[in-house]
């Protein structure tokens, strides 16, 4: 006999999942049931990958693009999944880059960049979709937020703003909507072995894992489950709040 699976109505955006932690999420929600809508930016190709994964499993899943630091093409992209499935259901927001530098040599660029992607991206999802589903009356939101968000890391003053701005951002839309049955959480991330991680310097990393209380790196499925538990019924009393996935860093 087969269980019915948790997410089968569901409809899934899961920004930035063509790779890391986005491709995990995708996949776990997929896995549950879910209809995931895999955005992407820069490549296609890794999108479809993660298509073609989940369909792997049997699992349903479509390539979306869109630049999610550009507020008009996230209505767009908003507008073109409601026309074509009428519903969507969870929301994470995932899509972030890094432009580290110490703060007497971040360019302007550097800032903008990653504040428009990790802050603004977030803020133009939510501002899109949050309108269906306070007509559907339910919604989950999960903006995916960092360590260094919580805690500041020096050399990433512009990533840490973003990341912070991300939990006030969390925090502000989870009482605005609460009213309405919908569920605005973070998760905040420690150190996650992935193609961000990978760019680091050996030297760089092995001083990253000694600040793990649990002296390793997490996978992209430890952040994955999360993001799962509060997508589902288990989490519908759960709003605004930030779960750091960090093995004991904060
Ligand atoms: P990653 O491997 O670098 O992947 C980032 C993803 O974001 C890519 O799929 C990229 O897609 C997408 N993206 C970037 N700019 C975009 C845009 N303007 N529009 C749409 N998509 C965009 O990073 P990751 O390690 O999986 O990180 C995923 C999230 O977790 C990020 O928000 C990151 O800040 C956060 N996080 C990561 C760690 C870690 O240790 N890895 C720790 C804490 C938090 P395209 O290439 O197609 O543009």
């Amino acid at each position: 006999m087969s269980m019915e699976k948790e997410f089968e109505d569901k409809v899934a955006l899961v920004t930035g999942a063509g790779r890391g932690i986005g491709r995990a999420i995708a996949c776990a929600l997929a896995r549950e049931g879910a209809l995931v809508l895999v955005n992407y930016h820069g490549s296609r190709e890794r999108a479809l990958e993660t298509v073609a994964e989940i369909e792997s499993f049997g699992g349903r899943a479509e390539a979306v693009g869109c630049d999610v630091s550009d507020y008009s093409a996230c209505g767009k992209m908003v507008e073109e999944i409601m026309g074509k499935y009428a519903h969507v259901d969870i929301l994470v927001n995932n899509a972030g880059v890094t432009r580290d530098n110490l703060i007497l040599r971040m360019s302007e660029e550097e800032y903008d960049k990653v504040l428009d992607t990790n802050l603004k991206g977030a803020f133009n999802t939510i501002r899109h979709i949050s309108r269906y589903f306070l007509k559907q009356r339910y919604g989950k939101v999960i903006n995916i937020s960092s360590v260094s968000g919580v805690l500041g890391n020096a050399g990433q003053a512009n990533y840490s703003a973003s990341k912070a701005g991300l939990i006030g951002l969390t925090k502000s839309v989870a009482r605005e909507l609460a009213g309405r049955g919908i569920c605005v959480n973070a998760v905040a991330p420690g150190f996650i072995d992935t193609e961000m991680t990978q760019a680091l310097p050996e030297k760089a990393k092995e001083a990253a894992i000694g600040t793990i209380p649990m002296k390793r790196m997490g996978e992209a499925e430890d952040v994955a489950r999360a993001v799962v538990f509060l997508a589902g019924k288990g989490a519908d009393y759960i709003t605004g709040q930030v779960i750091c996935v960090d093995g004991g860093m904060t």
